[in-house]
């Protein structure tokens, strides 16, 4: 398989998600790591992100919240290379109405290869990676023989269709 080279910055553009029930468990391990992350620009979902601006004292930018569309368009983001990082303590134990949402986002990230804690320990032990403090160099797999397939089977199938609609001679 052949992968691309995608930079993580030494600032890294962190985003930061909490289910209702896991709050509390973000703010308190926000609270500790606050000198941390003053170093990088930081992200959220709507509720999240108040209460970060709360806690932190410093400015989040701040999505919809996570029902709403915030974890789309924190997917979103990292589909564009705009997220390195990602903070997402999800509830096992309570139903989400935004379930798929959730589901999507995680796969988000596995497909653009960013680093993300679903609870405090892995959180814990990205933040004191000597990773943090640089660049990264991290590799996203070549999805462009996956583009160029899925195109010119649709382009071959449509015309196909067209010849046998329209009676058109293949040229
Ligand atoms: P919230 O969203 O920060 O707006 O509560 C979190 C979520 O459920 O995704």
């Amino acid at each position: 398989m052949d992968y691309t080279v995608r930079l993580i910055p030494e600032r890294k553009r962190i985003a930061l998600v909490a289910h209702d029930n896991k709050k509390q468990d973000l703010l308190e391990w926000a609270a500790w790591n606050r000198s941390l992350l003053a170093e990088h620009e930081l992200y959220a979902t709507g509720t999240t992100g108040k209460l970060l601006e709360e806690i932190l004292g410093t400015s989040v930018h701040k999505f919809q919240s996570g029902p709403l569309g915030g974890d789309q368009q924190i997917g979103g983001k990292i589909a564009e290379g705009e997220i390195d990082f990602m903070i997402f303590f999800w509830d096992p134990l309570s139903p989400q109405p935004h379930d798929t949402d959730v589901k999507a986002l995680l796969r988000i990230a596995v497909v653009w290869n960013i680093p993300v804690a679903c609870n405090r320990a892995t959180a814990d032990f990205m933040i004191s990676s000597s990773l943090m403090t640089g660049e990264y160099q991290r590799l996203v797999v070549d999805y462009q023989p996956y583009r160029e397939r899925q195109v010119e089977a649709l382009v071959e199938e449509t015309m196909e269709e067209l010849e046998e609609e329209l009676g058109l001679a293949h040229i």
